[in-house]
């Protein structure tokens, strides 16, 4: 049952994807990221705000529905996040892809439905393509660190 919701979950996050629309504006960081292993592309768009607060965040792309739906995942769950926020909920997000981990304490959302992922080694990093674009994009920004 859980994954058949999982399953439906990552089908509609792929085909009506949120938040996929360019932003436009002075303050907006841009990176564009490719997923080697698989083809997948995506721009990122974020809007920070002063005191390091994703005020916005976007993305457009093409790839497989797992990096799309986990792209949409993603912008759903960080938008009015502080980068500090941010940072954690990426470990605990890798934590779940890579090995399976699941965190109680951190609430992923959506992204939850990712968590058979991990099992597909080859398809890591499309469920985390979105993930490592916004780790260069606010790599600078000395808010962001890990712990
Ligand atoms: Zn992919």
């Amino acid at each position: 049952m859980l994954d058949q919701l999982y399953r439906q979950l990552v089908v509609d996050h792929s085909k009506n994807r949120r938040n996929h629309r360019k932003l436009e504006g002075e303050q907006i960081k841009q990176l564009h990221y490719k997923n080697p292993t698989c083809g997948d592309v995506m721009t990122l768009f974020l809007k920070l705000s002063e005191d390091k607060r994703i005020e916005d965040i976007s993305f457009i792309g093409e790839g497989c529905s797992i990096s799309m739906a986990s792209a949409s995942m993603m912008t759903e769950l960080l938008k009015g996040v502080p980068l500090k926020e941010a940072a954690k909920l990426r470990q605990a997000m890798e934590a779940m892809v890579r090995n399976g981990e699941v965190s109680e304490e951190i609430d992923l959302g959506d992204a939850f439905a990712l968590e058979g992922v991990h099992k597909l080694r080859a398809r890591h990093n499309c469920a985390l393509m979105a993930w490592q674009a916004l780790d260069r994009a606010v790599g600078e920004e000395t808010e962001y660190e890990y712990r």
